[in-house]
Formats: structure tokens, C-alpha cells, sequence
């Protein structure tokens, strides 16, 4: 294996392991109002604090 292909932090550590999709609040962002989904985790369509909702491209 490569280690120049490897993310490594500038001391050599290696980055710290993301968090499984399922154990983060989702950061999705309304494409029109640019407001956060307040859905937190979730599969499915995103919905900001105004009741909007919108789905990824
Ligand atoms: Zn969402």
C-alpha cells in the first residue's frame, strides 16, 4: 500500500475515523433558502425550520 495516497495528519497520525452515516445529524442545506435540515438523521427528504422540504440532487 501507498502511504502517499494515505490522509495523514501533518505529526503522521492518520485521520481520525468518520463517524458512521447514521450516528450524524444530517447537514443537509435548502438549494432555495440555503436553511440547515432540522430533521437531524434521517433517510429521505430534507426539511428546514420553515416546513420546506427538498431532496439531494
Ligand atoms: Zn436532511
Amino acid at each position: 500500500m501507498n502511504d502517499r495516497t494515505r490522509g495523514t495528519l501533518k505529526d503522521g497520525k492518520p485521520w481520525p475515523e468518520l463517524p458512521a452515516a447514521q450516528d450524524v445529524d444530517c447537514d443537509g442545506e435548502n438549494p432555495t433558502t440555503s436553511c440547515r435540515c432540522v430533521l437531524g438523521h434521517h433517510r429521505g427528504r430534507h426539511r428546514d425550520s420553515s416546513g420546506a422540504e427538498w431532496l439531494d440532487d
